[in-house]
């Protein structure tokens, strides 16, 4: 089998760069240790080597279609992979006990959920979304709700989606205008089209649960009267049985990747019959919706870097063994080829790919594991964990996503022509991977969330947290001699973004806030690589500290070795894109802002 992901770094990730020990110290997760956690993640890899993996090209090959009549065709190994999945708790598996999970903390939930990601991406994605749903009903639902709706969905019988997007209404939700009636019966009836709606329909499952966001009749404009909802497909009843509740699934979008992953288009209320189920307060919906957007962005973040790094193990493997071509030094034509991965062009793509896959990981596996502690502590522990989660929420999303693409493409280009054929996976994961940069906020709307509202956020108070957070780090780095310059350096971009941020706080202050955000994408872009550069360093550093220690063997020196040179690989080749995005920022004339069309003929 091919490999997709590496058990090692996961190890190395979960153990020695992020502590998941610190997490079990906190009273929720005290029923846990090192080698139960070791022992869930390898139940991962088992279920995925034997259920998800080999139907990584079928699903693509064999994609979710509309039936014509309101169903959409998947193919059989779904059921076979969501009961599965339910069986081993890997959709319900994070829940509190009291909900029936194992309170798992996110660390080695999502660790396996990697694992899923790096398998297969598509059957995933329905996974995630039955775990959020559920999440967001016991977090704002009522007992009711709760006992209704979570099982099902956690036992992978029902279906959890969200129901966001409508025809006019994408990045921007406060245009939505699905209704809801108020009845005296304590249900609304709404009426409405989401379109794009992920896991909207199919034959896996018996029911589907949409948590819909709709407006109830004579709500302010705005999002600040947008309600949560329950919507089932098939209602239940007083006698237990499910009854259709006029949610028609109306098509089902073909896309360039995510094959076997249906989206659906979703009318509700056509025969006046839809009723829904508010969660919470009236006019509260966007609040809660955004627990599960939140929990998303972070999931599609870690699932960019996934997918980006199953075709990076896939390019490895390709350049061990491919032939092709002598070293330039290498004047004699009867000499045999050299592997493709001697020459250094080869290499500067697979350590690009190399850094990309493995850094967003790492920021993956931070944000979840400031989710366990904001979700562990309480107080003024709590609010901190929570602001740097918030600020690095729209970084670990976005870079992994971005960049992520560019190592996939990278991951072609190592295969040479093989690369562009369905015979490899890698143009799959490529195809797969361009959607992260898309949903759950494109990369515009999470760049004016990270720098207008998450760096202004109590004063730029998580900033300067995350520059404390850092600096412990740093101080670590600087333990290490071979390591000081990088620390160095590191320091100084955070500096410079210091700087750029009271350059562009200046518009701000002036009100020119159009201004203030026209860049805002540039500064996500700079943002990004200093974040990467200090995963990079944080792991280089533990690398370093191990190889102080003298019990390893020699395969780990190298896989340590690996970490430090592929830091100074970052440093030298994608950080400075960091201090060139700088100068973008600062320059004054600006180009984004025209008004004459014809410009762009
Ligand atoms: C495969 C797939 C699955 C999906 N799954 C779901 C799902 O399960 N549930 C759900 O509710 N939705 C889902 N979506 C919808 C997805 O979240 C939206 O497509 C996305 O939010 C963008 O909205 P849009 O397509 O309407 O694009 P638009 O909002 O029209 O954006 C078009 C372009 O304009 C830019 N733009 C828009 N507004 C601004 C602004 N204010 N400032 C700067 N730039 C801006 C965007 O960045 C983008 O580049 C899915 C979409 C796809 C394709």
């Amino acid at each position: 089998m091919a490999r997709y992901t590496s058990m090692e770094f996961l190890r190395f990730l979960l153990f020695d760069t992020h502590h998941v020990e610190t997490i079990f110290q906190y009273e929720k997760y005290a029923h846990l240790d090192v080698e139960q956690a070791w022992m869930i993640i390898e139940s991962a890899k088992l279920f995925a080597d034997q259920e998800m993996y080999p139907y990584f090209k079928i699903l693509d090959e064999q994609p979710a279609v509309y039936d014509g009549k309101g169903g959409v065709k998947t193919h059989p190994q779904l059921k076979k992979i969501i009961q599965g999945a339910a069986a081993q708790s890997w959709i319900g598996g994070a829940a509190k006990f009291e909900h029936g999970g194992l309170q798992l903390p996110e660390m080695i939930f999502n660790t396996g959920h990697h694992i899923f990601q790096a398998a297969n991406n598509s059957v995933q994605g329905y996974l995630g979304l039955s775990t959020g749903s559920a999440d967001l009903i016991t977090s704002f639902g009522n007992q009711e709700q709760i006992d209704t709706y979570v099982p099902p969905i956690y036992e992978g019988r029902w279906q959890g989606t969200m129901a966001l997007t409508e025809p006019q209404a994408g990045s921007s939700l406060s245009d939505i205008i699905t209704s809801a009636t108020p009845t005296d019966n304590g249900y609304y009836l709404v009426k409405g089209q989401k379109i794009f709606i992920s896991g909207g329909q199919h034959e896996a499952v018996d029911n589907f649960v949409h948590l819909t966001l709709a407006r109830i009749e004579g709500a302010p404009a705005g999002v600040k009267g947008i309600s949560l909802f329950i919507i089932p497909k098939y209602r239940p009843t007083s006698d237990g049985s499910l009854m259709y509740n006029d949610v028609h699934c109306a098509g089902d979008f073909q896309k360039m990747g995510q094959r076997g992953y249906s989206t659906t288009h979703l009318s509700f209320g056509d025969n006046d019959d839809c009723r829904a189920f508010l969660v919470g307060e009236p006019h509260k919906g966007l609040s809660y919706m955004f627990q599960m957007m939140n929990g998303a962005r972070i999931s599609v973040g870690q699932c960019a870097a996934s997918v980006a790094m199953a075709a990076y193990q896939a390019s490895l493997q390709y350049c061990l063994e491919r032939p092709q071509g002598r070293l330039a030094s290498e004047k004699d034509p009867t000499k045999s080829p050299t592997l493709i991965i001697n020459h250094a062009d080869v290499q500067r793509m697979l350590f690009t790919q190399k850094s990309i896959a493995e850094g967003s990981l790492s920021l993956a596996m931070e944000c979840n594991k400031l989710y366990d502690q904001v979700h562990g502590s309480s107080g003024e522990e709590k609010d901190k964990h929570l602001l740097l989660l918030e600020l690095l929420t729209p970084i670990v999303k976005t870079y992994a996503s971005e960049h992520g693409s560019r190592s996939a493409a990278l991951a072609i280009q190592t295969l040479g022509g093989y690369g562009f054929t369905t015979d490899f996976p890698v143009q799959q994961l490529y195809r797969d991977l361009k959607i992260m940069s898309l949903y759950e906020g494109t990369t515009g709307i999470q760049s004016l969330d990270l720098l207008g509202r998450k760096v202004t956020m109590q004063n730029g108070k998580a900033v300067k947290l995350l520059i404390n957070f850092i600096s412990t780090d740093l101080q670590a780095s600087r333990e290490f001699d071979n390591l000081t310059p990088y620390a160095f350096e590191l320091e100084k971009e955070l500096s410079r973004m210091g700087k750029v941020l009271e350059h562009l706080s200046g518009f701000a202050l002036k009100g020119n806030i159009e201004r203030y955000l026209s860049d805002a994408t540039v500064f996500m872009e700079m943002a990004g690589h200093i974040i990467i550069a200090w995963q990079w360093l944080k792991m280089a550093t533990v690398a370093a500290q191990k190889m102080k220690e003298s019990n390893f063997s020699t395969n780990s020196l190298a896989f340590y070795q690996g970490k430090i040179h592929t830091m100074e690989f970052f440093f030298k080749y994608e950080l400075p894109h960091a201090e060139a995005c700088a100068r973008t920022l600062e320059d004054l004339h600006t180009l984004t802002n025209v008004n004459s069309f014809e410009m762009f003929q």
